[in-house]
C-alpha cells in the first residue's frame, strides 16, 4: 500500500473514500463525437461520482509484450482506426497524464514488472469514453497495457494489485466489449437494439455471471460454450472486463447499464461497481 504517497501526490480535502470502478463497453469510435443513448449515459455517470484524482484505463486497444503504463506527462490523443470522418481525426482530449501515479504503480506492484512507457497516449478506447465521463479534460488519464503473453488468470490477480488506487481517489476505467466480433457485424444493421441469437446469449451467460459473481467462469471464459467463443474471438476486448472485476470488493453493488447490442455482433453492457 502506499497511501501516504499518493495522497502526497493527489492533494485531497477530507478523507478519500472508495471510488467506483468501471468497465464500459466502448463500441464505435463513433461514439467520441455522436449524440445517441450509450454517450448520454457515460455523460450522466461522470456527474454522478466524485471527481477522481487521476484515471487508470485499461484499454482494448494497447496490447504491449509485458506490462507498461504511460509515463508521459502530456499524453496524446492517438487515432488509432481507419475509415471514419474527418472530424474523428481531429478529436483531441487534452487531458494531462501523470508521471508519479504510473511511477507509483511500477514501486507498488511487487509481483509484476510494470514499464514505463513514454511513446503510447491515450487510444481511442480511452478517449472515446473519458471525453464523455470528464468534458473538461482537467483529470489526469493514465493507461495500462494488455500483456499480450498472459493468461486470463495472471491478467485477473494483476489487477488485484491494483485495489490500493481506488482509495486513494483513482478511478478506474476498463474500457473493452463484451461481446465484440467485428468480422461478424451486420453493417446494414445500424439501429442500436439488434444482436444476433448468439450475441444476446453470449452477453446474457456473461453479465449473469458478472452479475452473480462468478468471477472462475469467468476467468475461464473459453470453457463457456460456442456462443461465448464466438463473443470473444480475440481476449483484447474482454480482458479489460475481467480487471474491472477483480476490483470488487466483497459486498458491493454492480450496476449493469448500457445493456444493447449494435450491429449483430456487438455489445455495449457496461458495468459500475461501486
Ligand atoms: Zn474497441
Amino acid at each position: 500500500m502506499n497511501n501516504i504517497n499518493l495522497k502526497n501526490i493527489f492533494p485531497t480535502e477530507g478523507k478519500p473514500g472508495l471510488m467506483p470502478v468501471l468497465f464500459v463497453g466502448h463500441g464505435s469510435p463513433m461514439n467520441a463525437i455522436e449524440e445517441n443513448e450509450f454517450v448520454l449515459s457515460w455523460r450522466t455517470l461522470g456527474k454522478s461520482m466524485p471527481v477522481p484524482k487521476a484515471i487508470l484505463c485499461i484499454s482494448a486497444h494497447w496490447e504491449t509484450r509485458g506490462t507498461q503504463v504511460t509515463a508521459m506527462a502530456k499524453p496524446a490523443t492517438i487515432h488509432d482506426f481507419g475509415g471514419f470522418p474527418p472530424e474523428l481525426y481531429k478529436v483531441i482530449y487534452p487531458a494531462p497524464g501523470s508521471p508519479e501515479l504510473a511511477k507509483d504503480i511500477k514501486k507498488t506492484l511487487t509481483n509484476s514488472e510494470i514499464g514505463l512507457n513514454e511513446n503510447w497516449g491515450l487510444d481511442h478506447g480511452a478517449w472515446s469514453v473519458i471525453r464523455n465521463l470528464f468534458p473538461e479534460a482537467n483529470v489526469p488519464v493514465i493507461e495500462m497495457s494488455l500483456d499480450y503473453a498472459k493468461s486470463p488468470q495472471d491478467h485477473y490477480e494483476l489487477a488485484k494489485e491494483l485495489s490500493y488506487l481506488r482509495t486513494n481517489g483513482v478511478l478506474i476505467l476498463g474500457s473493452g466489449n463484451i461481446v465484440h466480433n467485428l468480422g461478424m457485424l451486420a453493417w446494414d444493421r445500424n439501429e442500436s437494439d439488434f444482436g444476433f441469437e448468439w450475441a444476446l446469449k453470449a452477453n446474457e451467460i456473461l453479465k449473469n455471471l458478472v452479475i452473480n459473481g462468478n468471477h472462475k467462469e469467468l476467468i475461464d471464459y473459453q470453457r463457456l460454450g460456442r456462443e461465448v467463443q464466438l463473443a470473444v474471438p480475440t481476449p483484447d476486448h474482454y480482458l479489460p472486463l475481467l480487471y474491472s472485476l477483480a476490483l470488487k470488493e466483497e459486498n458491493e453493488s454492480i450496476k449493469i447499464f448500457n445493456d444493447k447490442a449494435v450491429m449483430g455482433s456487438l455489445t455495449m453492457t457496461s458495468f459500475r461497481i461501486g
